[in-house]
């Protein structure tokens, strides 16, 4: 397995950070007033890239690839030029690295700084991989008998969702007002939601562009890197507008992401296989080698001013559909993929009740509600509630950690 790289930078070292040497991940930051920066966090700090490459002190070709505080433009330079930065981080920020003078003035402490979008999302596509969570909730809305549908086994089923709507970690969430109806009511109305949920799931992020149908592996070599993402879910809404066309207004108010960018790179030693086929994949669709990841998930929910109860924890692993198939399928059509895609995993549910990454599964469509550790229940989601999802892949004595992805859920505007 593999071990720690040991840094100079000391908070870097500890067990318990989710930011070693051997993580990286890439993130956007400000100071009150100041402007947005493109940073990396190493331990308890984030080094400033923005500031760094001004001073003339990165070993990249290019210039002004941070000067807007995101990661887009750096990740169309191309998987080689990923490959060549982290490695010349890894040597900078390494015990003993003679740039150690010069990048210490370049620390700024995590703690002082606000965390921004880490890139500009160009689209956002949503998917519906989890073989589990496609059977609670077919079991929920149809028939239990039948509840995946037929073409689930063949094809990493999704939509196209919201890039405008995407937000980093600690953004608030507007409760919308939409279309609901239930089969007893004659006519809809135009309400609150009141069952708005979370769905835990894992955001693969396109690095490099595409033209034409690629292969799996092609797509495994275009994914920059992963967050982790909670795409809100108006339940009520999306049970009356779904058919045929699928999630529409439901679906819309919020995706939030987690703030860092965990390269492919730091995840390598973490790769996992997808589970058995039920049916055998087409061939456009088989993977060559393993591209999921082992990293262990959990939800939190904490009710306004109270403490926080774990409401599952689960596994990347368990999926049934990798992103890279994912991608592969997403480009049959012809479709380009940009620099700045999105494609969200499915909500990630595992085989056990404690496992599950949805309130809808929780309590089972409203059915079985919740006891939080505060004595308070929960069957969906209430004003004030803050929803968090955390996500670490264990190595030998590190941990490769995303940082949270934390919202607070706010009343909805008022109706007319
Ligand atoms: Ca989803």
């Amino acid at each position: 397995m593999t071990k720690l790289n040991g840094s100079w930078v000391e908070t870097a070292n500890s067990p318990d950070t989710d930011f070693p040497l051997n993580n990286l991940p890439y993130g956007a930051f400000h100071f009150a007033g100041g402007d947005l920066r493109a940073g990396v966090a190493i331990g308890d700090h984030i080094l400033d890239v923005t500031a760094l490459e001004k001073a003339g002190l990165l070993d990249l070709h290019e210039s002004n690839v941070f000067s807007r505080g995101t990661w887009n433009d750096f990740m169309a330079l191309g998987s080689g030029v990923w490959e060549g930065f982290r490695g010349f981080l890894t040597s900078a920020l390494s015990e003993g690295a003679k740039q150690q003078s010069d990048f210490e003035p370049h620390l700024v402490a995590m703690a002082d700084a606000t965390l921004e979008m880490p890139f500009s999302v160009t689209e956002f596509t949503d998917f519906y991989a989890g073989r589990h969570h496609a059977f609670n909730v077919g079991s929920l809305f149809r028939d239990p008998a039948n509840a995946l549908p037929p073409n689930w086994l063949h094809i990493p089923i999704g939509y196209n969702g919201r890039a405008s709507s995407v937000v980093v970690s600690g953004t608030d969430i507007t409760r919308p007002n939409g279309q609901l109806k239930s089969p007893d009511m004659d006519m809809p109305v135009f309400e609150p939601s009141k069952r708005f949920d979370l769905e835990l799931e894992m955001g693969a992020i396109v690095g490099k562009p595409s033209k034409g149908r690629v292969s799996v592996q092609e797509a495994d070599d275009m994914i920059f890197g992963y967050v982790l993402l909670n795409d809100w879910s108006a339940r009520d809404i999306q049970a009356w507008e779904y058919q045929p066309l699928g999630p529409f207004q439901s679906k819309a108010t919020a995706t939030t992401i987690s703030p860092w960018i965990v390269t492919k790179a730091a995840l390598e030693p973490f790769r996992s296989s997808t589970p058995a086929r039920e049916k055998e994949l087409l061939p456009y669709l088989q993977e060559p080698g393993p591209m999921l990841y082992d990293i262990d998930l959990e939800v939190a929910l904490a009710p306004e001013g109270k403490k926080e109860t774990i409401l599952s924890q689960t596994n990347y692993n368990v999926m049934y559909y990798s992103a890279a198939q994912q991608l592969t399928h997403h480009t049959t059509s012809g479709c380009p993929m940009r620099v700045g895609d999105l494609l969200g995993s499915g909500t990630i549910s595992g085989p056990e009740k404690n496992n599950r990454g949805s309130l809808l599964e929780l309590s089972w469509g409203g059915k079985e509600p919740l006891t939080l550790d505060t004595g308070d229940k929960r069957t969906f989601l209430e004003d004030g509630d803050t929803l968090t999802l955390r996500g670490v892949a264990r190595g030998d004595g590190f941990r490769i950690g995303f940082g949270e992805c934390r919202g607070t859920l706010r009343p909805a505007p008022p109706l007319d």
